[in-house]
């Protein structure tokens, strides 16, 4: 990547001010840092005691998956078909695990053709699915259990996931049919109380004895957590570090190789959302050139994104004390709204910038166009300081 000077041209900046800056976005800005993004993978590669894969839907950007393939990423957590080809044109040799456990026949068809080798399943019938069109030599089938959790700022669990005894039972039928018999589970997106996955790792324990299987591999789902309360950074070797203790304790000499598969963990601190104050509305209510249509999506089912800073449009801080304050989003919909209260700078004006970060994960994917808004680009930063 070349470095231009001058600022049209400019494909690398400095950091968010510097765009606020020079360019004075009117609509938001995604901005990415590829190298905070390869440093987060090779934290997990190097703390991790087992496979990591990434999970494409949490941002299924190309500059995020070649990002995480030169940072030595070697296997993807995909969804759907096109997820499957995205993986396969951008990371060839690499693994793919096509983990929603629902599939049309037509996709499971588009999967088998694609040379997909590793699966999960949470149900009789969609286990049966798979057994009538997927071939067993060398194909991993993985029963996706769930508990009452636990931890999480959002619980899959009313989607996904067998109770441990239907578990046991799936288990069991993968075996028999010559299947590699595997387990798997995800504690519930950013989940910042490492025992979830304890208890799910004894729990995977108990599954194996009820079935009498003993699996191959445990994967252990997302869930990591990613940085997005200011003063509380998640400790992810503390995680990495009990699910490698745990997993030994449960399975002893005989233990299943662990997976991993994080899309939140990797990919949302590499990443800040430059978005611009339209009005403080008679003094009060802040209006945001984005919002829960856009790149804040998720933020009322998960809280908010509070570490964020409030920058003049000559890119400097605004002053230290704050209180809350209702933050709409532009569109004409009253869903539009950051839950709660926001605390920002009590001179915040129009024409600032709000820039939140560890912005990465379900916000580039799941943005919208809704009422016109929505247009997001994306540029490049060296760093966030
Ligand atoms: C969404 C998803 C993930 C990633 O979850 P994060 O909380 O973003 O880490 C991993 N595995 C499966 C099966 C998923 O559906």
């Amino acid at each position: 990547m070349g470095l231009t000077e001058g600022h049209q041209a400019k494909t690398v900046w400095e950091n968010p001010a510097e765009i606020v800056r020079s360019l004075h976005p009117e609509n938001p800005v995604m901005v990415f840092a590829p190298t905070v993004l390869q440093d987060r993978a090779r934290a997990f590669l190097a703390g991790f005691p087992g496979l990591v894969t990434y999970a494409v839907k949490s941002n299924p950007d190309e500059a995020v998956i070649q990002n995480l393939v030169q940072a030595g990423i070697r296997g993807f957590d995909v969804a759907s078909p096109f997820e499957i080809d995205l993986i396969g044109r951008l990371a060839p040799t690499a693994a793919r695990h096509y983990h929603n456990p629902v599939r049309s026949r037509a996709e499971i068809a588009h999967a088998v053709g694609a040379g997909i080798k590793a699966w999960s399943v949470d149900s009789r019938t969609e286990l049966d699915k798979l057994f009538e069109q997927v071939p067993p030599e060398n194909c991993e089938i993985s029963p996706r259990f769930k508990l009452p959790v636990l931890g999480a700022a959002y619980d899959f669990g009313s989607k996904f996931g067998a109770t441990p005894e239907l578990a046991a039972d799936l288990l069991r039928a993968v075996n028999d049919r010559g299947y590699i018999a595997s387990l798997t589970f995800h504690p519930g997106t950013q989940c910042t109380d490492p025992h979830a996955w304890e208890q799910y790792i004894r729990t995977a324990r108990e599954i194996a004895d009820m079935a009498g299987v003993h699996p191959r591999r445990l994967n252990v789902g997302g869930g990591f957590p990613s940085w997005r309360v200011h003063g509380v950074e998640p400790d992810l070797p503390a995680i990495f570090d009990l699910i490698g203790r745990t997993t030994a304790e449960a399975f002893g000499a005989n233990a299943p190789e662990l997976v991993c598969e994080p899309g939140r963990g990797l990919c949302a601190d590499a990443f800040a959302i430059i978005t611009r104050v339209k009005a403080v509305r008679d003094g009060t209510s802040v209006f945001l050139n984005d919002g829960v249509y856009g790149g804040m999506n998720e933020l009322p089912v998960i809280g908010n994104l509070d570490r964020l800073e409030v920058l003049t449009p000559e890119g400097k801080l605004r002053g230290e004390n704050s209180h809350g304050r209702v933050v709409f989003g532009p569109t004409c919909d009253s869903v539009d709204r950051l839950p709660g209260e926001i605390s920002l700078p009590d001179n915040i004006q129009e024409g600032d910038y709000v820039v939140f970060h560890g912005a990465g994960a379900y916000s580039v994917v799941t943005n919208t166009r809704f009422n016109g808004f929505g247009e997001l680009r994306q540029l490049t930063v060296m760093g966030f300081d």
